[in-house]
């Protein structure tokens, strides 16, 4: 396995790759690995000749300077990790390498960057589409892995994939989850113990809107409603937003019909803010 920080090295061996006829499979991450990413790496292998993982805390991303700070880093910790998982490459850059001086290009993807995670996080999303189309016009996979757990990135990815050409086919896997409940997120290790088991309501609302509905409900009012009361037996647990939107636009929905609706929470638990979903129907 080899680590690379420059893009030269990165752009080198890809174009390797593509002339020796190898599949190339791409997780991007940023970094503090757990079991949903290690989901996404163990589909890449199965799948590709090649498994390229990259490691970047995306400075663009972060709306909130503490948030980007109090990030957990650990390289050392994640490549042992990809190194049993049998990754051929590591692509970890610092910073100002991909950001160099003068750097003045943003990508924005528009309408559907509008609501949830778009609105309640101003950039976000441009921070993403920018380092998503930096990626995947640096790595050029065959196939790049994505998260539902992140399900409005999901869309986001898919639309800047289309509209922008990239060849690279986008594979979503779904959320892993610790035995709780509560979906894995690098964030869930600044949690104390508590705070952990406090933080599976919010998976549990989201189940218990999934049973309302597999019981026949299917306004969006009542089934955020149904997920709003589960969390708010925790009082310590403070909702950003419950919402219904179609799965693909991110458009809100009064009711799920036969588009598939997405089902999305943000919530903050001691400072943290944690983001969970599903999809309706369910198991598609
Ligand atoms: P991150 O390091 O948080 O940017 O995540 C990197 C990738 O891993 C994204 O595509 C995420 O959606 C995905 N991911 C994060 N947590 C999970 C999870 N619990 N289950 C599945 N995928 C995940």
């Amino acid at each position: 396995m080899e680590i690379i920080n420059r893009r030269q090295r990165m752009f080198s061996v890809s174009r390797t790759l593509r002339r020796e006829n190898k599949t190339v499979g791409f997780v991007p991450t940023m970094g503090a690995l757990h079991e949903g990413h290690l989901s996404l790496v163990r589909e890449a292998r199965r799948r590709c000749d090649i498994v390229m993982v990259s490691i970047f805390v995306n400075p663009a991303q972060f709306n909130q300077k503490d948030d980007f700070d109090k990030y957990p880093r650990d390289l050392t910790a994640d490549a042992a990790l990809l190194a049993q998982c049998q990754v051929d490459y590591i692509f970890a850059p610092e910073a100002d390498e991909i950001y160099t001086p003068g750097f003045a290009t943003f990508v924005d993807v528009e309408g559907l960057t509008d609501t949830l995670e778009g609105s309640s996080r101003p950039g976000h999303f441009r921070g993403v589409a920018t380092i998503v189309t930096i990626l995947l016009n640096t790595i050029r996979a065959d196939q790049a892995f994505f998260g539902q757990k992140d399900a409005q990135q999901v869309a986001v990815i898919k639309r800047l994939a289309a509209d922008l050409g990239f060849e690279t086919e986008i594979v979503v896997m779904p959320t892993v989850r610790e035995e709780s409940g509560l979906a894995m997120s690098s964030r869930n290790e600044r949690l104390s113990a508590e705070d952990r088991e406090r933080a599976t309501v919010i998976s549990r609302g989201l189940k218990a809107a999934e049973h309302a509905f597999l019981a026949g409900e299917t306004g969006g009012e009542e089934l955020k409603r149904t997920v709003r009361e589960t969390i708010s037996a925790e009082p310590s647990i403070e909702i950003d937003y419950v919402e219904a939107v179609d799965n693909d636009t991110m458009v809100a929905v009064d009711r799920v019909r036969e588009n598939k609706v997405l089902i999305a929470v943000a919530a903050t638990v001691s400072g943290v803010r944690l983001i969970d979903n599903i999809v309706l129907p369910p198991g598609q």
